[in-house]
């Protein structure tokens, strides 16, 4: 390595030395309530696959059709040659399925945050996020060039503050925040915030990445989980997470979608979605709007796994969804209780600095609709016997 690159390997040191170093595990089996990872069988506990979707048969069929018919990729961005008829009915099923007059499907989540906030504001606007916000957010935010303003998490008294002192010194105000907290699992106090930016015409806009699938009436969201159609102005989200593919959206009245369509920079000079990706999420939304079964049986996994949690004494903090963070406090504790899971079949990833703030260490915990009660069963069984003997249950 050369002499100027020698700095990376200082800084790796680093992390190994505070325990935040990242070690990525490989999956040799399709997404599930068990993974083969790194050659061995093990639950589940680490991904977003909600509602099992990620390797549902329709889901499948859908996208081997789609090879079929399509082809694979787009083989030109969106507004010169790649958009299908695929991507033009997913735009259209996003929206009706949202409950707002139009949608965009961009690459991923992450694109789709650095597509809409830049599109918004500019020099002369303010952003006020929400100090929790995704990286997303905070990246898209910077793009944009618009000047950041935080207010404390979730405090809506704290954000009345940041507009009341600082609305009348922009042209236009974005507020924004995540619609559930990925780290916490807690939701976003969306009908307060709503209220108060209401008064100081701001622009609203919710990333739900965590909420689509999860909240509101079979899935819909945090928009509808508060019965805000109509009032917030810019949905983002991802098919990424619930919906189990791969890919992002943003959602809102037809005049910002129209603009997105002129002015979102990864529209304009980033490929779009292949076939297949875009034919799975079209089934997602068949499976969605079907029947509310994944979304309730999701809830009843949660509630039955966190209830048991808390019974054996484990601190799963702020959550109301269902992400359970189990709380630990230092990132060495975090990755050696994640190291013991995997020990005893269970595949739980810590989490530590600069995910979360320093010592707020954790084991995130993602229930799944694809897991049965005795998969909780055991890795309840085995969170207590780790538990013990970590010290972390008396
Ligand atoms: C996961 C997540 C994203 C990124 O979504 P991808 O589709 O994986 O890029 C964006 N925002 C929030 C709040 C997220 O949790």
């Amino acid at each position: 390595m050369s002499e100027s690159l020698a700095w990376i390997n200082t800084e790796l040191e680093g992390l190994r030395d505070a325990g935040l170093y990242n070690h990525i595990r490989t999956l040799g089996s399709p997404q599930g309530a068990w993974l083969i990872v790194d050659g061995k069988k093990v639950l589940n506990f680490c991904s977003n696959n909600y509602l099992g979707l990620a390797n549902h048969p329709r889901l499948v069929k859908a996208a081997k059709d789609a090879i079929d018919q399509y082809g694979i990729g787009p083989a030109a961005v969106r507004s010169i040659a790649g958009t299908m008829d695929l991507h033009v009915k997913l735009d259209r099923r996003l929206a009706e399925f949202k409950g707002v007059e139009a949608a965009i499907s961009l690459q991923s989540g992450f694109t789709a945050n650095l597509a809409v906030i830049p599109a918004l504001v500019g020099k002369e606007d303010a952003i006020i996020s929400d100090e929790l916000n995704h990286a997303s957010i905070i990246d898209g935010s910077r793009l944009s060039g618009a000047k950041i303003l935080r207010y404390a998490h979730s405090d809506v008294g704290d954000l009345e503050r940041v507009l009341k002192e600082q609305r009348r010194n922009f042209r236009r105000c974005l507020v924004i925040t995540d619609g559930v907290f990925s780290m916490d699992g807690d939701v976003a106090p969306l009908d307060k915030i709503y209220e108060v930016t209401q008064n100081y015409e701001a622009i609203l806009m919710v990333d739900d990445a965590h909420g689509e699938g999860v909240l509101g009436h079979g899935g819909r969201g945090i928009v509808d989980h508060f019965h805000l159609h109509g009032k917030v102005d810019v949905e983002v989200g991802t098919l990424s997470k619930a919906f189990g593919v791969v890919g992002g959206c943003v959602a809102g009245n037809t005049k910002i979608v129209e603009w997105l369509h002129q002015r979102a920079r990864p529209f304009l000079f980033s490929s779009a979605m292949t076939a297949p990706d875009v034919a799975a999420c079209l089934a997602a939304l068949d499976v969605l709007e079907e029947s509310t079964e994944l979304v309730d049986r999701l809830w009843e996994n949660a509630r039955y796994f966190k209830k048991e949690m808390q019974g054996m004494g484990f601190d799963t903090g702020q959550s109301t969804t269902p992400i359970t963070p189990v709380m630990l406090g230092e990132a060495s504790l975090a990755q050696q209780f994640s190291r013991e899971l995997f020990a005893a079949g269970v595949f739980g990833m810590a989490i530590g600095f600069p995910t979360v703030a320093r010592g707020k260490a954790r084991i995130r915990v993602m229930i799944s609709a694809a897991h049965q009660r005795e998969d909780l069963d055991q890795g309840l069984e085995i969170f207590c016997t780790v538990g013990r003997r970590l010290g972390v249950l008396n």
